[in-house]
């Protein structure tokens, strides 16, 4: 099992020899779009996405190596939807109300990519192992028309990146000083390649250097819009081993600080603030552009600022999980289902930009998850969220009144006081170690639960505790500074 991670590195190369590489890009998207089309057609009659589309008779500018990396692109971006694809269904046939048996067939299709396998008979043989009904593999097919349609599906023809394998973009060490690697790349002319000298970096040359690693054969070009050139080459490592023996450490994410942890560390404290400023330059323009009937994405100015917004998020997001996962004590994060909305809740942020960062930090903090665990052994669980920014940590109490503001949480039960973001995090962690993390379960059935366990601890249900104030005379007189409201916080346990 290796992980492969690409790098961008600077190229000192003329401008002729990029605009001779980006010359490709034209047939090299259309050649994607039909490779693209072609494998769709193939999967939905044979139930099988093709190992191989022959290009032969395509034509059209390219050799027929170039094309071969055309087709190999085409196939991979492809099975990576379907990987997508098949996250989708597991959630749909999850949360759905289908027999056990069912769900157990429909998650053995799903995991054998069989949602199109023809019906030969009233059961069907999927990988010659196991026969499902036919009526389970029609569901299936429905379903999964279900969950493609919430998958975003990549047009090739409008891909910018052109993935050059070994065959038509060869990398090789240079012993000459002005570069550190010379990549071999051909272009539209037969026998004409151009040289692309790139040169390495610290980060590039410390993956590099850890142990078993090695140099991809591929490069990666991709042509900007503005018809800028820059070139990523790869890395293969193995999977880091998971850590054995750690603790575990919850973390809740939020927006005045972006991270809190169990163990009481705020990460990443300036995160709204910045937001706020990014935001007061996003609306402006938006508004602007939108006045004078342009479209947001055809403005260069809004589609960069649009681009710094996002890298910041991702790139605090890196540094804030590296901190974490920098301490070899902890083996597993615990973390809310991955699915941010409770992110942004609050925070005095336009709605745009809410979405934009929503978007932006879920797929950052996917990301690095899923890389932290790959490179550091640094394993995740995730745990169901409802409604964990409202539970007491200390007694069960579970309120939206607990809440006071953005960062105070104060228990209207036993009166803790904590940083609310942490207070999450305390919450996340306690959940994390409760079967299957409550993630088949409904919202409803978790207040339920909450409920049934502080009645079980207190002799009380929340609906008594919320009475109780309600009919309760303050027993201390208000201190000067604070509202009756506020001295009416203090229920004391009876
Ligand atoms: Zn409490």
């Amino acid at each position: 099992m290796t992980v492969v991670r690409s790098f961008r590195l600077h190229s000192s190369a003329n401008e002729g020899k990029h605009a001779q590489v980006a010359a490709l890009l034209p047939r090299w998207q259309a050649g994607l779009g039909r490779a693209q089309s072609e494998a769709v057609a193939i999967f939905f009659t044979t139930g099988k996405l093709p190992r191989w589309i022959d290009a032969k008779t395509w034509g059209g500018g390219l050799s027929q190596r170039q094309w071969d990396s055309v087709v190999a692109q085409a196939i991979a971006a492809h099975r990576s939807w379907l990987g997508s694809c098949e996250n989708e269904f597991r959630r749909i046939v999850a949360r759905s109300a289908l027999s056990a048996a069912c769900k157990r067939d429909l998650f053995y299709l799903n995991k054998a990519h069989a949602w199109h396998a023809p019906a030969t008979g009233e059961r069907v043989a999927i990988s010659g192992k196991s026969s499902i009904p036919e009526e389970v593999l029609r569901l299936a097919r429905r379903i999964f028309k279900q969950a493609r349609t919430r998958v975003r599906h990549p047009d090739l023809r409008r891909a910018r990146t052109m993935v050059m394998d070994g065959k038509i973009a060869a990398v090789e060490t240079s012993e000459r000083e002005h570069a550190d690697y010379w990549v071999r790349i051909s272009t539209l002319r037969a026998g004409k390649p151009v040289w692309i000298p790139l040169h390495a970096h610290r980060a590039f040359l410390e993956r590099l250097a850890t142990p078993d690693a090695r140099l991809a054969s591929h490069c990666q070009v991709r042509v900007a819009e503005d018809g800028t050139v820059t070139y990523r080459l790869a890395v293969h490592t193995p999977v880091a081993r998971p850590r054995e023996g750690g603790r575990t450490v919850g973390v809740d994410w939020g927006l005045s600080t972006l991270l809190a942890t169990s163990d009481g560390h705020l990460r990443g404290r300036g995160f709204l603030a910045r937001l706020r400023a990014y935001d007061d330059r996003l609306q402006p323009l938006a508004a602007a552009l939108q006045r004078n009937g342009i479209k947001l994405g055809n403005s260069r100015r809004y589609r960069a600022l649009v681009n710094d917004i996002r890298e910041f998020v991702t790139n605090e997001t890196n540094r804030c999980l590296n901190r974490i996962a920098a301490d070899p004590a902890i083996s597993t994060l615990a973390v809310e289902r991955l699915d941010l909305r409770g992110m942004v809740r609050q925070g005095q942020l336009s709605r745009r930009m809410r979405r934009l960062i929503t978007v932006a930090g879920r797929g950052a903090v996917r990301a690095k998850l899923d890389s932290l665990r790959e490179d550091t052994g640094l394993s995740t669980v995730e745990v169901n969220p409802a409604p964990t920014s409202r539970e007491c940590d200390g007694c069960g109490y579970t309120h939206p009144g607990n809440r006071r503001t953005q960062d105070i949480f104060r228990c209207r039960f036993c009166g803790k006081i904590v940083h609310a973001d942490i207070g999450g995090a305390r919450t996340i962690l306690g959940r994390s170690q409760l079967e299957r993390h409550w993630l088949d379960r409904p919202r409803g059935h978790i207040l339920t639960a909450l409920d049934n366990d502080f009645q079980a601890r207190w002799g009380l249900r929340f609906a008594d505790v919320v009475q109780r104030r309600n009919t309760m005379v303050p027993r201390v007189a208000p201190a000067p500074a604070a509202s009756a409201a506020e001295a009416n916080a203090h229920p004391r346990v009876a």
